[in-house]
């Protein structure tokens, strides 16, 4: 039975939004007319703004009792955007004229619910999907959520949007010592602002975005920051000749190859930062555009860490081997004592918990790849959006290429109704 009989049989029983009762569990079930997109992010809001706009409806679910959660709640108060304005705005709705062109997290928390208003976009909030699986009896997407008291809903629709981010889960590596270690542990999602480390020795582990700037902000409320270093690490400066190095690379890699803009990058860089390697940083073999290519891992944009580096008010060490009490040893044998331990350790995504399938593997170009995210677009009427390491840039060209993509089953669904 296709997806269209299926509603037409449940709207005869005069029922959109249903209880069954399973295995002696009251469920709700509701019949989403057009598609469900889990997460209220970015991603979320920009794929609901394009469906709006070809007159397709669809249903936001969301976890937290916010959109943006990961902005209002999970980042610290010194964040701007990373990259320039016209690479971050959600389409349909450009930034005000008067953003600078690294709005801060209000700035852009301001422009997120501004969009959300502006095309009407109302979330269903806190409710976490738990399972999402394709049932090929009616042709259709089942989505379980459990809201704040665990009652469960069950949403029925035609088309599954994924939203939930590359960033849905705290990362944090075990490391040995880490019971034993007196003082607070904590992630970056949980750091705010520097000035309750004033005076204190705090070690950043990570040297991403998120670590360099981190550091940078306890050395601007007078704590004592230490990086660790563990890996390879392209640093770029933020502006080049003025312009963002971003849109300058942007636009070079529209006249050449990727190689040869990585070697100007990487000469640039020399020239404004010097060596980074005499401090510690030392940079990957393959160049920072390649990198991010190939495996995703984004080259730094430094906001004035390095200065602090090479001034020494921000250490570089090595590697943790382990820690204890207070103090903490580096795999080259040195040891120090810390006040708080600070995680810049990144995200990952948590499809694979709830959408059934989405761990195993399929083949592309010959390869096996894992079957989600598999691109902007999957099978039975799934989606994803904002899943392709490309930011805000990506999940835009993402959320237009599934609104056009629906809009032709939409339209053709509604024609053989008439
Ligand atoms: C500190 C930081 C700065 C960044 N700066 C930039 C930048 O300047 N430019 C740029 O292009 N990119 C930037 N990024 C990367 C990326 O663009 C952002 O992470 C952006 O928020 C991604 O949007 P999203 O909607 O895909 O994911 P998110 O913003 O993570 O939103 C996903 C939503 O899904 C919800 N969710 C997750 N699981 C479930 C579930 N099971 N059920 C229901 N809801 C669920 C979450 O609660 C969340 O609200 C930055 C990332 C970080 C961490």
């Amino acid at each position: 039975m296709l997806f269209m009989e299926y509603l037409k049989e449940v709207e005869g029983k005069r029922v959109h939004d249903y209880v069954q009762v399973k295995m002696g569990k009251m469920t709700r079930a509701v019949c989403v007319a057009g598609p469900v997109i889990v997460g209220a992010g970015p991603s979320g809001l920009a794929a609901a703004a394009c469906l709006k706009q070809k007159g397709i409806p669809s249903l936001i679910l969301e976890r937290a009792d916010c959109i943006a959660s990961m902005w209002q709640l999970k980042t610290y108060d010194r964040l701007c955007l990373h990259l320039p304005k016209q690479f971050c705005q959600l389409p349909l709705m450009p930034f005000p004229q008067n953003f600078p062109s690294y709005p801060t997290k209000q700035q852009f928390l301001a422009y997120l619910k501004a969009y959300a208003n502006h095309f009407d976009i109302k979330p269903t909030l806190s409710k976490t999907v738990v399972s999402a699986d394709y049932d090929h009896r009616c042709s259709c997407w089942r989505v379980k959520t459990e809201g704040l008291k665990k009652e469960e809903t069950e949403y029925v629709c035609e088309w599954l949007i994924v939203a939930t981010g590359e960033n849905a889960e705290e990362f944090v590596p075990q490391i040995e010592g880490m019971d034993e270690f007196e003082g607070p542990i904590l992630h970056t999602s949980s750091y705010k602002s520097g000035n309750m480390f004033c005076g204190k020795n705090v070690l950043v582990v990570g040297c991403g975005n998120s670590g360099m700037e981190v550091c940078l902000d306890l050395s601007n409320h007078n704590a004592r920051p230490s990086l660790v270093v563990r890996d390879t690490v392209h640093i770029l400066p933020q502006q080049m000749f003025g312009k963002s190095t971003f849109g300058l690379a942007m636009c070079l890699l529209k006249w050449f190859p990727i190689r040869v803009v990585d070697k100007f990058l990487l000469l640039m860089s020399h020239l404004i930062l010097g060596n980074t390697a005499q401090y510690g940083l030392h940079r990957p073999k393959i160049g920072p555009l390649e990198l991010k290519n190939l495996y995703g891992k984004t080259p730094v944009l430094d906001v004035g860490t390095l200065a602090h580096i090479k001034s020494g008010k921000i250490k570089v060490c090595r590697g943790i081997k382990q820690l204890a009490q207070q103090k903490v040893e580096f795999v080259d044998g040195k040891t120090e004592n810390f006040d708080a331990i600070i995680m810049a350790t990144g995200y990952r995504s948590i499809v694979p918990t709830w959408l059934k399938g989405s761990d195993m593997f399929c083949e592309k170009d010959g390869l096996p790849r894992k079957a989600f995210p598999n691109g902007w677009k999957g099978e039975n009427g799934l989606y994803a959006v904002g899943f392709t390491k490309r930011g805000l840039l990506g999940a835009s060209i993402d959320a237009k290429r599934i609104a056009e993509d629906i809009e032709h089953c939409w339209k053709a669904s509604k024609t053989t109704q008439v």
